[in-house]
């Protein structure tokens, strides 16, 4: 689950990690009165942020204002100025796809002098089982370009689950950081308190970039990156509130009511598929055919009616879809059955108004796969039967040239 960088500086503080000073508001007068009161403070420098579930804002522009996603203000005009870019437009970054992600958020915050720049995250290695905190002097590039043009920059620590971070750990990092006196005090400081929320929260992911120094010594949080463990948001009802659905995309809000595991993807062939090692394949398949997958479609072990009626209306609340692809593997449950549960699904006179004029492909592999065939063979619908991938591709390439 993601949150917005905002959410994460609130929770920041609690653990004593340093980030400037904000506002969150979602109207302009508000933004002026927080640049005002943040004046009156002493700060003369401000920047009002985009709050979106993505990044790369600095670099993207919104689409009718032409206004940067992250904006550098020097006096409450400024600020007033993009505020009214920012809110109500649509930010398009390297992260949202062209079609963008609307500003209905924006984060008033103090301007920050930068001594140096640096990335530090931590996210769940998978392959060694193992967290790892990686940090790099390469503060504000994306850290998948430093590993791949200059991995050298990168330093990794790997910690144990059940262990803490221990503090050597935390100081090789800043040293490794070329930090000194002061700032590395504090860097080791606020490694060890970001690792501990990370933690704590069931984060799988933190991103700190840039986390910064400033020429007084102070070590900040510019930016905030936090998605947390799905599977344990039930034990944080703090990060549950955090939730923003408004942000995600409505189909996937839907899908998940009904227990589905569905990805919407830009193309033009759903897929309902029972694994996701077989939907990963099925998506490989379809691009192989000359289409694009529409979706990503796990409808789990089951398969039954009642899941293969909420996959249909799932996959087809999105309009780019013109041909359905459904790839079972019959292990748990017998393919005939499945064969006369995606029958019944297609007769639902909801499901069938929608279907009408998409055609579908059915491969049923595993048990009873041939009483499966028949069953779909001697159906009157608009569905197509394929034994091998093979041919479930040709079909597919087939009925996208019709
Ligand atoms: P994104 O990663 O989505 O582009 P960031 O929060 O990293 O957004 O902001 C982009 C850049 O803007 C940063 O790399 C930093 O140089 C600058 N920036 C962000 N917040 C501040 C701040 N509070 N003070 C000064 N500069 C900032
Ligand atoms: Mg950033």
């Amino acid at each position: 689950m993601k949150i917005h960088e905002y959410q994460a500086k609130e929770l920041f503080k609690q653990y004593g990690i340093a980030v400037p000073g904000g506002v969150a508001t979602k109207s302009v007068n508000e933004a002026v009165k927080a640049a005002e009161e943040m004046k009156a403070k002493g700060s003369s420098l401000f920047v009002v942020k985009a709050q979106i579930h993505a990044g790369g804002r600095g670099k993207g522009r919104t689409k009718k204002n032409n206004a940067k996603g992250v904006i550098l203000c020097k006096t409450i005009e400024e600020v007033r100025e993009a505020a009214e870019s920012l809110l109500g437009d649509t930010l398009v970054t390297i992260q949202t796809g062209e079609e963008g992600q609307e500003i209905k958020t924006i984060y008033v915050t103090d301007g920050v002098e930068i001594d140096r720049e640096f990335y530090l995250g931590i996210l769940l290695d998978r392959e060694k089982s193992q967290n790892v905190i990686m940090a790099s002097t390469e503060g504000g590039v994306e850290i998948e370009k430093v590993a791949e043009e200059t991995p050298e920059k990168i330093v990794k620590v790997w910690v144990e689950p059940g262990m803490d971070l221990q503090p050597n750990q935390a100081r090789r990092i800043a040293f490794a950081l070329g930090l000194k006196g002061d700032a590395f005090k504090k860097a080791v400081k606020f490694i060890a308190a970001l690792y501990k929320f990370y933690e704590e929260k069931d984060a799988d992911m933190v991103e700190i970039n840039p986390l910064v120094t400033t020429p007084d010594g102070d070590v900040l949080a510019l930016d905030a990156k936090v998605t947390f463990d799905g599977n344990s948001i039930y034990r944080h009802k703090d990060i549950a509130d955090l939730r923003d659905k408004s942000e995600e995309n409505p189909i996937e809000v839907e899908a998940s009511k009904f227990d589905l595991n569905y990805i919407k993807l830009d193309g033009n062939v759903g897929c309902m598929v029972n694994g996701a090692g077989l939907a990963m394949a099925t998506m490989d398949i379809i691009k192989l055919s000359g289409g694009e997958p529409a979706n990503f479609l796990d409808v789990g072990g089951g398969a039954n009616v009642e899941t293969v009626k909420n996959g249909f209306r799932i996959i087809l609340e999105d309009p780019s879809v013109e041909a359905i692809l459904i790839n079972i593997f019959g292990g748990i449950v017998r393919c005939d059955r499945v064969a006369n549960g995606i029958i019944e699904a297609i007769k639902d006179p909801e499901i069938a108004k929608k279907v009408e004029g998409v055609p579908i492909i059915v491969r049923l592999q595993g048990t009873n796969a041939e009483e499966a065939k028949v069953i779909i063979d001697n159906s009157d619908l608009n569905v197509i039967s394929a034994v091998l991938l093979k041919e479930a591709a040709e079909q597919v390439s087939k009925v996208l040239a019709a």
